[in-house]
């Protein structure tokens, strides 16, 4: 059962309170109902602050804690209201415009949030991509084209998988990749695709061992030079993160800040056609009580993006 709300009408009553948002989180975390985290017991106090005490182990756990939630200086309400303007916002979101809408002080403030979302973005334990898949990489940052295996200053490789669905295109999963040796590219390959499915790529002697790591390898074209003549799914994709990138960060981010971009791009990606704003609010509040927490200390980078 996904409950959420259809409108910001729906959103402003639902939310009204900080009650209101915990009580949706204790659903989100626990949808079965409370169970201890050290002990699995099914029965708790609750004790003022929202925090629940095992009858059993005696250990106390509020339901924020372990996610992005934890040790915020700010409301719920807000939190929520970040999210809903975040997932409001197609083409992505700046920390700017974040802090505009909030009415948060501090721009620092706004971009750690924005951070944190992005890591939530991105689910743990994620099904790996399956069926036929499309694979190559494209230099992401600067203006040319670069020669694969060599260095190209200010760009990074970004391997990308696609999911080939016949008439559209599924799923995709995008990874920074230090170069483009098979040493960098068969690990994500092996972290974004299903064994048992078929791999399309070019000739690239990088992906020569796929065959005989469990995936049906096919070469569909012996022409391998990184950043041109993209496969043509991989293409598409990358047309449509550039255009996405150019019209929300202004171009090309900071390198140490593009692995967030890139979760957030295939978040917004893989969810595109489920429509309703809704719904990518519960998804993303789903996975926001599932993750670990972040601190800004953990985001490399800092004071700008
Ligand atoms: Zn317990």
């Amino acid at each position: 059962m996904e409950d959420y709300p259809r409108t910001v009408l729906e959103f402003e009553q639902r939310f009204a309170t900080e009650q209101a948002c915990r009580d949706y989180l204790v659903k989100l975390r626990w949808p079965d109902g409370y169970s201890c985290p050290r002990c699995g017991y099914r029965q708790a106090w609750m004790m003022k602050r929202d925090l629940y005490w095992c009858q059993q182990c005696n250990y106390q756990v509020s339901v924020t804690a372990g996610t992005i939630f934890q040790d915020r200086r700010k409301p719920l309400q807000l939190w929520f209201r970040a999210i809903w303007y975040v997932v409001s916002q197609k083409n992505g979101v700046s920390a700017l415009g974040l802090q505009r809408v909030l009415g948060i002080g501090s721009y620092r403030t706004a971009w750690a949030w924005l951070h944190k979302l992005r890591c939530a973005m991105v689910r743990p334990g994620r099904e790996r991509l399956s069926g036929i898949v499309e694979v190559d990489e494209t230099y992401i940052g600067g203006q040319k084209s670069g020669k694969r295996g060599r260095g190209a200053a200010g760009k990074t490789l970004v391997l990308v998988a696609v999911e080939d669905k016949g008439e559209h295109l599924g799923r995709i999963r995008l990874h920074p990749v230090a170069d483009a040796s098979a040493d960098s590219l068969i690990p994500p390959v092996e972290d974004s695709v299903e064994k048992g499915s078929v791999i399309r790529t070019d000739g690239w002697r990088g992906y020569a061992s796929l065959s005989s790591r469990g995936y049906k390898h096919t070469v569909v074209r012996q022409e391998a030079e990184v950043g041109k003549n993209l496969l043509p799914l991989v293409n598409r994709v990358v047309a449509l993160l550039k255009r996405w990138l150019q019209g929300t960060h202004q171009g090309a981010p900071r390198a140490s800040h593009l692995d967030y971009y890139l979760d957030e791009f295939t978040f917004r990606f893989n969810r595109r056609t489920s429509g309703s704003r809704g719904k990518l609010f519960y998804r993303l509040l789903q996975q926001a009580v599932v993750i670990p927490p972040t601190t800004v200390h953990d985001i490399r980078g800092g004071s700008s993006s």
